[in-house]
């Protein structure tokens, strides 16, 4: 699922791999923003372990392959190599923060659109 995400055109926020405070506030707000959402339709998640599960499992490639803590040593093993190849050329149209938060703010809101109706 994650490397269908990475496929439509986003805005990334990675700042050269360095966590400056721009990309910092970016995470927390991401962070922020999931949690928000979680507690809000926390009800209209029948299996929240799962859900919670399945949200780590899709932040996991940008957890092994972006952050600047260890990617250097993931992408030097095989499948770190594989990986970060795969994920590079998924998200090989860059596009600006107003197209991109556009595209992203829009997805939101349909996957919201989509708790709603449940
Ligand atoms: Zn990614």
């Amino acid at each position: 699922m994650h490397f269908i995400l990475d496929s439509i055109p986003h805005f990334d926020t990675t700042d050269d791999g360095k966590f400056t405070l721009r990309q910092n506030v970016l995470i927390l707000l991401d962070i922020l923003i999931g949690v928000v959402l979680f507690v809000i339709f926390y009800d209209k998640i029948s299996h929240p372990v799962a859900f919670i599960s399945g949200a780590f499992g899709c932040l996991l490639p940008d957890i092994l392959d972006v952050a600047p803590f260890w990617k250097k040593n993931f992408q030097k093993t095989w499948f770190g190599d594989k990986m970060h190849y795969v994920h590079d050329k998924i998200q090989a149209i860059k596009i600006g923060p107003f197209l991109g938060l556009s595209i992203q703010a829009i997805f939101i809101a349909f996957s919201v659109l989509i708790l709603i109706l449940k």
